[in-house]
């Protein structure tokens, strides 16, 4: 009980501090950030620093993203309650988590059975029963749920992948990480009347998205690892 107390506790605070006073005030997007109990993404024996202004390894040299940026790209994405979003990266699950309060449906893509299999059973515990999680090569989007209004890549990508910005709905966003091991850039695409556009919003450092329409061992040049 009194751990439970600690961590609601390091939660408000990581809220307040990290997200809030940066600048996303979205008080549904805020709430979900409360709600949602990050130190269960977790290994046991790195849960005390579930709250921490910092990504941290969750297995299979990936990582859970710092929880500023979790918020960043959740909230660049503008969502109402009503859409249907994909996720590239299941991970921890974390993300989904949140998607999973700000959406209606969500489909998580993991490539990894390991992540993807911890992944789903953690979110069904926690009674996120709209997410659906998928094994599977991501970078070529899940079409069979096509198409999004929303979409989140949570591995930096090369360039954009094309499948999804053909999955992505009429008035949709996608927001994704895009550039090399030596740092990305975030950036927001938009589908309005058929026209695709993209701005740069700021600099990021993730593990590399891999597959048909992601990097190569080769070409990203060195292991897996987000700063
Ligand atoms: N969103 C996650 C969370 O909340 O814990 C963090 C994701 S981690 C930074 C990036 C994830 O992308 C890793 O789990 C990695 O295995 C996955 N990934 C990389 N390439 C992929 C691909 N082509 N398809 C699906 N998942 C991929």
């Amino acid at each position: 009980m009194e751990v439970m107390d600690e961590y609601t506790r390091l939660r408000t605070e990581m809220v307040a501090a990290q997200i809030a006073r940066r600048g996303l005030r979205d008080p549904r997007l805020l709430a979900a950030f409360q709600h949602v109990q990050r130190h269960l993404f977790l290994p046991q024996p790195l849960r005390s620093h579930a709250y921490e202004d910092r990504p941290l390894p969750i297995g299979q040299n990936q990582t859970i993203s710092q929880p500023y940026i979790v918020a960043l790209m959740t909230s660049l994405l503008e969502l109402k309650g009503e859409e249907n979003v994909l996720e590239i990266g299941t991970g921890s699950g974390y993300q989904a988590a949140i998607l999973s309060i700000m959406a209606r449906t969500v489909h998580s893509i993991e490539r990894y059975q390991e992540l993807a299999d911890a992944g789903r059973a953690r979110l069904v515990r926690l009674g996120c029963y709209n997410v659906q999680v998928h094994c599977a090569d991501g970078s070529s989007g899940w079409p069979q749920a096509a198409p999004y209004q929303a979409i989140i890549v949570t591995a930096a990508a090369a360039a954009a992948p094309k499948p999804l910005l053909e999955q992505l709905a009429e008035g949709g966003r996608l927001v994704l990480p895009v550039g090399g091991s030596q740092g990305q850039v975030l950036q927001l695409w938009t589908r309005e009347s058929g026209r695709l556009d993209y701005q740069d919003i700021l600099p990021v450092s993730f593990v590399p998205l891999r597959g048909e329409f992601g990097w190569s061992e080769d070409d990203w040049g060195t292991p897996d690892k987000e700063e």
